[in-house]
């Protein structure tokens, strides 16, 4: 039997473990259901690819919650530094935002993609495309597994000394992650957690008025509060509620109260760079005969969509309360009924858990098959967080079926 891995999952997680195996000599083939490979990769490119954050260590860590121990693991071998190191090696040069965060020079994916699937294919390694891995997977004779995909020339069954799957998460199932594995590996007993949507927006029961008004509009300079949950920045209201980058940070901790109690009350602060007491100082001034909107503009700013939230959760008495009007706009609950779908997520919460693999991310289910990326169980904010673990993880797991073939 010839030393073969194979990768199933051309995105990130699943290139970069191509990469580690082709460096050490394997021979390596990547199958992949879509037409071309890391598409949620160039999708993630469209904004600005933000590729990971330039924090010390010790903070960019904590960024994995819970699951921080576990993900640590895999960044102490390939830290933010290094990747950018490795897309430099690309011939793409990283610049830091103001935010901390770190973007390639041209912010697109696309050039870093390019020149990445150039070099993997000059180093051999074979790329098999409308490739759709079914689920099916057997131990092989001699130890090795035995894969079946749906290919356009019927069904393929390929035997490999290791496999790995780099699956994704179930977002944008479009771009070819759909979540479809989890039924498979929880049938072969894998544990699996279930998939939840990371980094998504929210549902809120506007009025018809309110939503045809202001759907698509930003908040811009506003506080969020949840718990200790505590955040400046920018957010958008949509027809369906709320998203954007500064609700996605906020998302697991709000996602989870949902889960657990029907609704979370996100607290808006509206004027963030004012105190009460200034507010209610501007407030007070006599209003004449100007209507309640052009004295809120005109006494502290408040206009268009800041304004409308008010109208929209805050009672007559209220707006003719300045004190009471004054607090509303520091600390208006805007009450949340529903996470918008998986399929809409920037990322997904939930997957294959640390307790179904060791600590090359083998599955102890499935010798010699091995798990990278966001189809692990491990979540994170938008910030390069993501994918910084993706490609670490890829790295583990190559490494992990590198040894795991020499040993066979
Ligand atoms: C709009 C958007 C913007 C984003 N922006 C950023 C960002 O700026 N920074 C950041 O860090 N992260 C960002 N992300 C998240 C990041 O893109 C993902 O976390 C990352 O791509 C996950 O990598 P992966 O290799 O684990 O999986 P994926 O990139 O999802 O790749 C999985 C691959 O597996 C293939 N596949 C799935 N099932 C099968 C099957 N049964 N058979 C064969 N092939 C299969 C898929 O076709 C796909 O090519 C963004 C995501 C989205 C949606």
């Amino acid at each position: 039997m010839n030393h073969s891995v194979a990768i199933i999952g051309g995105g990130p997680a699943g290139l970069m473990a191509a990469e580690v195996l082709s460096g050490h000599g394997m021979q390596v083939d990547v199958y992949d259901s879509m037409p071309s490979l890391g598409r949620k990769l160039l999708m993630a490119g469209k904004s600005g690819l933000n590729l990971t954050h330039s924090e010390p260590f010790e903070k960019f860590v904590l960024r994995y919650g819970s699951k921080k121990q576990e993900v640590e693991t895999w960044l102490n071998d390939f830290t933010p530094d290094d990747l950018r190191e490795w897309a430099r090696g690309l011939g793409v040069e990283t610049f830091v935002g103001t935010s901390g965060r770190v973007f390639p020079k041209e912010m697109k994916a696309s050039p870093l993609l390019r020149a990445w699937l150039k070099r993997l294919t000059a180093a051999g390694i074979n790329f098999h495309l409308r490739h759709r891995w079914n689920g099916a997977i057997a131990t092989g004779e001699g130890g090795g597994s035995i894969v079946k995909f749906e290919t356009p020339d019927g069904i393929k069954t390929v035997h490999a000394n290791a496999v790995i799957l780099a699956l994704g998460g179930g977002s944008w199932a479009r771009l070819g992650s759909d979540g479809a594995w989890v039924e498979w590996l929880d049938q072969a007993g894998v544990k699996v957690e279930a998939l939840k949507p990371s980094n998504c927006g929210f549902d809120v029961a506007w009025s018809l008025h309110f939503r045809e008004k202001f759907d698509g509009q930003p908040l811009k300079s506003v506080t969020v509060s949840f718990g200790d949950f505590h955040q400046q920045g920018e957010f958008i209201v949509t027809r369906e509620g709320v998203e954007g980058s500064l609700i996605y940070a906020a998302s697991a901790l709000l996602r989870d109260e949902i889960s657990q109690n029907g609704r979370a009350i996100l607290e808006l602060d509206m004027s963030p760079d004012r105190p009460l007491e200034w507010l209610i100082e501007r407030l007070s001034k006599p209003r004449g005969s100007r209507s309640m909107s052009s004295h809120l503009e005109k006494t502290v700013g408040l206009k268009g969509v800041k304004a409308g939230l008010l109208y929209e959760f805050i009672s007559k008495d209220d707006f003719a309360n300045t004190e009471r009007l004054a607090f509303f706009i520091k600390h208006l609950p805007i009450p949340l009924i529903a996470t918008r779908p998986l399929d809409e997520a920037i990322s997904s919460a939930g997957g294959v858990s640390f307790k179904a693999v060791d600590e090359n991310l083998m599955l102890h289910k499935l010798p010699g098959v091995f798990c990278a990326g966001e189809m692990l169980d491990w979540e994170a904010p938008t910030g390069g967080y993501l994918l910084t673990a993706c490609f670490a993880s890829g790295r583990v797991a190559g490494l992990g079926a590198l040894k795991w073939s020499n040993a066979g």
